[in-house]
């Protein structure tokens, strides 16, 4: 039967590591794949996760089953970082799940089983997995405006125009920060404006946050999602600890549902373990108890968000340094963008041609729809990227 398959689509992302693994040119940068970078290149194991690691191993008793929501203390941490103080009381559940992607995907099984009819809204571009884990039964996926490639910044009036339109069948998924591919990013005044939209038109927010602490701080990168939790009436929240935490193979997220009542509250979590139950049963222990470990001991907190500022400056100031080097080199003014963009990635507007140009002639290998890590640049080799793209786009 097998010869009846259809040969999937590749993924786009994961398409182009192994040509960058075959290319023996010396100055190749790997600016595709989404993970995280320090300034050698390389993707180390933070200080803080091999310490708890260390005291998981030493204290860890049992490996049975921990329950259908996972660890509770991990989703009350959870909740904690993302929600602050802004979570209404009773009103919000986490259910452990493996990574933000099994969280995406448990709460789109639970938008289809509330409306079976749901359309659910995503941004224009955004991380081309959301079709695949948000695709379920009869839900139909349709995109609003979001970026405008002419001045790389979000495009706001588009944006809540369309919005305007929604209604209770909606649901719209927003990234809570560091949006992935574009690298744009509302500020508090547009995320207001963007919650009082979602109250007005009761379309059902779905926020998937998969970078808090890579953009402008753990704090700042939280404003989106916990003024919606003080606006809203219920809302979906999916979240990921792999880029963070730097735990991306431990498979670690988190799936929240607040509700409009404790009562519905209560039910919609009930629906998600059920949810999970029939899908993988149980998460994965290992990287949420790191994160329960982490969270729970203040020096093991304080180390650990020491590291993500680490982790955030050097972005930031890559970020700063590239901009700087387009001026410098003669681009003018035009790519300032890439310094006001915020988190690992940026949309640098060039065409596919220019993408295969910059791999043929520079080994500078990017996604095809020109989406950089800004990670994966180092400092010393920043003028030559830049020198590459000024070239291919002149
Ligand atoms: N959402 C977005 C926007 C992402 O970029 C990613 C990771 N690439 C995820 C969710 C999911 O991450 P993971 O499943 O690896 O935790």
């Amino acid at each position: 039967m097998f010869e009846t398959l259809p040969h999937p689509k590749p993924d786009a992302i994961l398409a182009q590591m192994a040509p960058f693994k075959v290319d023996t040119r010396p100055d190749k940068m790997n600016l595709g794949v989404g993970v995280y970078m320090n300034d050698k290149g390389e993707t180390i194991i933070l200080d803080s996760v091999k310490e708890a690691e260390r005291r998981l191993l030493e204290q860890e008793t049992t490996k049975t089953y921990v329950g259908l929501a996972g660890d509770v203390a991990y989703n009350e941490a959870m909740k904690e970082i993302v929600f602050g103080d802004a979570a209404p009381a009773g009103r919000v559940y986490g259910l452990q799940a493996p990574g933000g992607s099994g969280s995406l995907r448990v709460l789109a099984e639970l938008m289809a089983r509330m409306r079976p009819n749901a359309k659910v809204w995503v941004s224009t571009p955004t991380w081309p997995n959301h079709y695949a884990l948000l695709k379920t039964g009869n839900i139909e996926i349709a995109e609003y405006p979001y970026f405008d490639p002419e001045t790389c910044s979000v495009d706001f009036d588009a944006m809540t125009a369309k919005l305007r339109t929604l209604g209770s069948d909606d649901v719209v998924i927003l990234h809570g920060c560091c949006h992935n591919p574009t690298g744009a990013n509302l500020s508090p005044a547009q995320w207001d404006e963007v919650a009082e939209i979602a109250v007005e038109t009761g379309f059902l927010p779905f926020f998937d946050i998969a970078y808090q602490g890579f953009g402008d701080g753990l704090e700042e990168d939280a404003y989106g999602v916990r003024k919606f939790a003080s606006t809203v009436k219920e809302m979906l929240v999916a979240v990921s600890c792999s880029k963070n935490f730097g735990i991306y193979r431990d498979r670690v997220g988190c799936a929240f549902v607040m509700g409009g009542t404790e009562e519905t509250a209560t039910l919609a979590n009930e629906n998600i373990q059920n949810i999970a139950r029939g899908m993988y049963s149980m998460p994965p222990d290992h990287g949420a108890s790191v994160v329960r470990i982490i969270w729970q001991d203040p020096e093991l907190r304080q180390q650990w968000m020491d590291e993500l500022k680490t982790m955030c400056t050097r972005m930031t100031s890559l970020r700063n340094l590239l901009a700087e080097s387009f001026r410098k080199q003669g681009g003018g003014d035009r790519f300032d963008f890439v310094a006001v963009h915020r988190g690992m990635f940026s949309l640098l507007g060039l065409t596919p041609e220019q993408v295969d140009k910059l791999r043929q002639d520079h080994a500078i290998y990017m996604i095809g729809d020109s989406r950089v890590n800004i990670a994966g640049m180092q400092e010393q080799n920043i003028d030559r990227f830049v020198a590459a793209v000024l070239e291919v786009t002149q």
